[in-house]
């Protein structure tokens, strides 16, 4: 079985001090227990202090979005060939903030993980309904869609991970029910069979929506739960530790 992996995004978090001290104080902690992938995902304006930092350790670095573009004139963004230079190895994409905060579409996210792919990082693509598509009994369809619009159709061929938040369960305190968990990572992995045949078995699938110390071992447990995406509790560098443990 492969190992599963923790992922801490760091969201628009902490000074750039508060972020270096995280990054020493995981490298710092001891490794007992530990067999799951680490991974952190700080913001843009850390990457490179946080991956001189975590250079040659256990612990991998990813952004959390890039520009569709491979460069050019596209003010404020970020192009994916400029993150492997800071040490970033994985992106966050599609995540319900980005979602959300600046409209992107399944389209747009497609196009970005065509982008992250081709500068060799791996695409943790985010998916997930809101508290109303849940109340509606929509969440296949809404999470099945945006699986389809969301994922090129080699992303199978490659390293790729799903990470699964329901939206009503980031930053709020409650996570789905572990039974809401197994039905929608089943759900998920029959889509990705359905989409990419034998190779849509092996894509990881992360769940994500605040997940903490206490909650994660069950979490973790429940089946196709390759793995946790960690807001809040990853900026405390115990709490993350314990999560992976
Ligand atoms: P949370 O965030 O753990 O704070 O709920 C998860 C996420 O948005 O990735």
């Amino acid at each position: 079985m492969t190992r599963q992996l923790i992922a801490g995004n760091w969201k628009m978090n902490g000074t750039l001090a508060a972020a270096e001290a995280l990054a020493r104080a995981l490298l710092d902690a001891p490794r007992d227990g530990i067999g799951a992938e680490l991974l952190v995902c700080p913001p843009f304006v850390h990457l490179q202090a946080v991956g001189r930092i975590l250079n040659g350790s256990d612990v991998a670095l990813g952004a959390q979005d890039c520009s569709v573009a491979a460069g050019g004139a596209h003010t404020g963004d970020v192009a994916a060939p400029m993150l492997p230079e800071l040490g970033c190895t994985h992106i966050v994409l599609g995540h319900s903030e980005r979602r959300q905060n600046h409209h992107e579409l399944d389209e747009t996210v497609r196009e970005k993980v065509v982008a992250a792919r081709a500068a060799g990082l791996v695409p943790i693509v985010c998916v997930g309904e809101t508290e109303e598509q849940r109340a509606a009994g929509q969440q296949d369809d809404v999470v099945g869609w945006q699986l389809k619009g969301s994922l090129p159709n080699d992303f199978a061929d490659g390293p790729g991970v799903v990470a699964y938040e329901p939206v009503w369960a980031i930053g709020t305190g409650r996570t789905a029910t572990e039974d809401d968990v197994a039905a929608m990572h089943g759900f998920i992995r029959a889509e990705l069979v359905r989409q990419f045949g034998d190779k849509g078995a092996s894509v990881r699938i992360l769940y994500g929506g605040s997940v903490n110390a206490t909650n994660a071992a069950a979490l973790l447990g429940v089946p196709e739960v390759g793995g946790a995406l960690v807001g809040g509790a990853s900026l405390k560098p115990q709490d993350f530790l314990s999560i992976a443990r």
